[in-house]
């Protein structure tokens, strides 16, 4: 069973398609809407429901055993160290992928350009009806401000960790992990007790981890049949160019990816992509790397064979940082807004080479303080935006393909974080002899 599954993912996958398709051509009766709400009641509530529970209590374990079983400061910083140095360096060559593309296909200077300048207003005013959800959440980060924001995200960071784990706040998690664990190896043999039973209580919510899996073919066809049924038809004519560079880039940033894969972790494209496939699909499906993170451990440590040790830090911390995929798409995003309507009010901007750089950093920034949910790397652009003095009240123009592209970048995200596993797994030594088996 556990061999096939991931072809009966991918069925799903294709079937949830079909079914998307047939419920697009259908319109918004009752029927589709009924039919839609059902497929959402398994999909969302029962499937990434069923992750969602899993997620943070998978976070804390997996970076606490992780961190006990390292037992010396060296090798904590020595692992943590490297982790940060290739999340920080892969996330800006993704950027910067993203803007070269961006300037030179130049999507937003489309042949309908002073049509839709011309009629922004009345398609501002019908788009922020259609996605009012999004429209509220870039609002309130708009609010917020650069100094508010760099606050909001440290309360995250140092904060009681109960109320981190009951809401989900990876970062909270993550740090009050890694400094009990530190504190852990510090207090010595008094404490090693607790240290197998952090690893058998890790092993347990990967066996749960299995056990929601074995239902995935059939969840992923709902997510995918909701998505498809609701986009609605006609959405792509004139953001097509801004989707296909978004793709172009994606794809060109894999292929990076995989090269590294073969140069610095020594594990071959084909293998390594056979490896995580399931991991890749279930990103694409649910459009969240939280969501993902118990099958991308699963996959990197039983198919790639990487140490526990670093699967368990390396993925948890990289679901939470490492965006590859969301970083690129705020560059692009930016930068095709501005050539669509640079010059209008709250657009007046000329690029030049500094503005491209702030678009640079900043985009590498946002993407680290994106949650690892659906839409919120949308949510996070406005960050960049408000860096180069765009007005927010043009992200509603690229709305209609967000999800589409959330799929891409999502599941950009989670091979971004995998191929981490296995360099870092490399650069540390972790590694046990590489083996022939074939996932
Ligand atoms: N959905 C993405 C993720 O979970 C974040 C984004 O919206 O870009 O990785």
């Amino acid at each position: 069973m556990r061999g096939r599954l991931h072809w009966l993912i991918f069925i799903g996958m294709l079937a949830g398609v079909l079914l998307g398709l047939i419920l697009s051509r259908m319109g918004a009766t009752p029927a589709q809407q009924r039919t839609i709400a059902v497929l959402d009641l398994f999909g969302q509530t029962l499937f990434i429901g069923a992750l969602k529970m899993i997620v943070a209590p998978l976070i804390f374990f997996s970076i606490l055993s992780a961190i006990t079983s390292l037992a010396s400061a060296g090798r904590i910083w020595n692992l943590g160290g490297k982790t940060l140095v290739y999340y920080l360096a892969t996330t800006s060559v993704a950027v910067a992928i993203g803007l070269i593309l961006v300037l030179t296909i130049r999507p937003g200077h489309t042949a309908r350009r002073d049509e839709i300048r011309q009629h922004w207003q009345e398609q501002k005013v019908t788009l922020q009806q259609r996605y009012g959800e999004q429209e509220e959440k870039i609002a309130q980060a708009e609010r917020q401000g650069a100094l508010e924001l760099l606050r909001r995200n440290l309360e995250r960071v140092i904060m009681n960790p109960f109320a981190s784990l009951a809401e989900n706040q990876s970062l909270g998690i993550i740090f009050f992990a890694i400094v009990l664990g530190i504190a852990i190896v510090a207090v010595g043999p008094a404490a090693q007790p607790v240290v197998p039973v952090i690893g058998a209580i890790n092993a347990a919510i990967m066996k749960l981890t299995g056990w929601i899996m074995a239902g995935s073919p059939f969840f992923i066809l709902c997510l995918i049949a909701s998505l498809v049924g609701s986009l609605g038809a006609g959405v792509f004519e004139t953001l097509l160019w801004y989707v296909l560079t978004v793709l172009l880039g994606i794809a060109a940033h894999v292929a990076v990816l995989l090269g590294l894969c073969r140069v610095l972790g020594n594990c071959s494209p084909l293998r390594f992509l056979r490896g995580i496939r399931q991991a890749w699909m279930v990103a694409f499906a649910t459009r969240s790397s939280a969501a993902t993170l118990p099958v991308t451990i699963h996959c990197v440590q039983d198919n790639l064979e990487v140490s526990p040790t670093t699967a368990k830090f390396v993925l948890p911390l990289g679901a939470t940082i490492n965006m590859d995929g969301t970083a690129l798409y705020e560059g692009v995003a930016v930068l095709f807004l501005i050539q669509l309507f640079g010059g209008m009010p709250g657009a007046e901007i000329t690029l030049s080479p500094v503005l491209t750089m702030v678009i640079f950093l900043t985009a590498v920034l946002a993407s680290i303080g994106a949650a690892a949910v659906p839409d919120a790397g949308l949510v996070t652009m406005v960050l960049v935006a408000q860096a180069v003095g765009l007005s927010v009240e043009y992200i509603p123009m690229i709305f209609a393909v967000d999800a589409l592209l959330d799929m891409f970048r999502t599941s950009t995200n989670v091979l971004g974080d995998s191929v981490g596993s296995v360099i870092i797994d490399r650069w540390t030594r972790n590694r046990k002899q590489p083996s022939t088996r074939e996932p």
